[in-house]
């Protein structure tokens, strides 16, 4: 994979200095220049930088203030900020570093420091972000994990609570899967579970609708702002595109292939609720898919 150009702000109401951090930086980043404090709010807000390097005596809105704004912002508050500061005494570094700066420099700079401190600073946000990006991408089948999807749930639950908007759960559980392990081995079920994820994946229809692996063989999708019907039709295409990835599955007691039972339910999140109910509710559907035959999606009725 190429990766891209970690991208940094560079602040500076004088042009000598803009285009000297520029020259120096160019080469391995995309640098994106600013005049005064209020153009790096901006353009920090516009196109949510990996780094900041910030003058302190500007015209406008000076450092201080603008490094004061990035971190009342939640967008914008763990973007690492450098001060490249004229002030040079301890305490005005002292200033820079209790306002949450990352790091200061003193002016005049010596390239190959500010070289050297911006790729240390840079390296570090790209491992926090893998991290990050680990921590809710599930290993097997690289679809988003059980603790993104609660993530996912509480924050919609309480936005389609304040909007009196309705959320569809969808619970997904592979059939007889244990069946399947036990006569063509874990590393072909293993396969079999990414391709299902992948299935599931290209079912959704919107960008706000998840889904996540729950855990197991077993799938959970989140569709906010979905009613019944419109939770029922993803659902049946769920089943019917991994009826169609055509896995044999010549174990199955109900077909050769590989199928999934679905359990859904819909709600317009109550005031003080909290999206478990919801969640139990599509389980238990899931349960009665199960029970009346399998390969098919039961929805929560009233
Ligand atoms: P049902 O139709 O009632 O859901 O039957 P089932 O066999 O699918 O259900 P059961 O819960 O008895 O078994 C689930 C099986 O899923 C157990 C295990 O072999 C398999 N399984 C769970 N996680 C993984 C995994 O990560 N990889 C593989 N290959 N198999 C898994
Ligand atoms: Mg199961
Ligand atoms: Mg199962």
């Amino acid at each position: 994979m190429v990766e891209e150009k970690q991208v940094i702000i560079v602040a500076d109401d004088e042009k000598s200095n803009r285009v000297l951090l520029n020259e120096l930086l160019k080469d391995r980043y995309r640098i994106i220049l600013a005049k005064d404090g209020k153009q790096a709010l901006a353009r920090a807000q516009e196109f949510l930088p990996d780094l900041i390097l910030l003058d302190v005596i500007m015209p406008v809105m000076d450092g201080h203030e603008t490094i004061k704004m990035l971190k009342n912002d939640d967008k914008t508050r763990n973007i690492p900020v450098i001060f490249i500061s004229g002030l040079d005494s301890t305490e005005d570094e002292q200033t820079g570093l209790d306002l949450g700066a990352a790091d200061y420099i003193s002016k005049p700079f010596h390239p190959a420091i500010v070289e050297a401190r911006v790729r240390n600073h840079l390296r570090s946000v790209r491992q926090r972000r893998l991290l990050e990006r680990l921590a809710h991408i599930d290993g097997l089948t690289e679809i988003p994990n059980r603790r993104s999807f609660e993530q996912s749930l509480e924050k919609e639950w309480f936005r389609c609570m304040r909007s009196k908007a309705p959320v569809s759960i969808i619970m997904v559980d592979v059939d007889y899967f244990k069946l399947y392990n036990d006569h063509y081995g874990h590393t072909a079920g293993d396969c079999v579970l990414r391709k299902v994820a992948l299935g599931l994946s290209k079912s959704l229809n919107r960008s706000c609708d998840i889904v996540a692996r729950y855990g197991g063989e077993e799938f959970v999708a989140l569709l906010p702002d979905t009613e019944i019907d419109g939770g029922k039709m993803i659902a049946e295409a769920m089943r019917a595109t991994v009826e169609s990835l055509d896995l044999t599955h010549c174990k199955s007691n109900i077909f050769e292939k590989v199928t999934i039972s679905i359990g859904g339910a819909t709600e317009i999140p109550p005031s003080e609720s909290f999206g478990e109910k919801l969640l139990n509710k599509a389980d238990q559907m899931l349960y009665k898919a199960k029970e009346t035959g399998r390969n098919r999606v039961v929805w929560y009725e009233e």
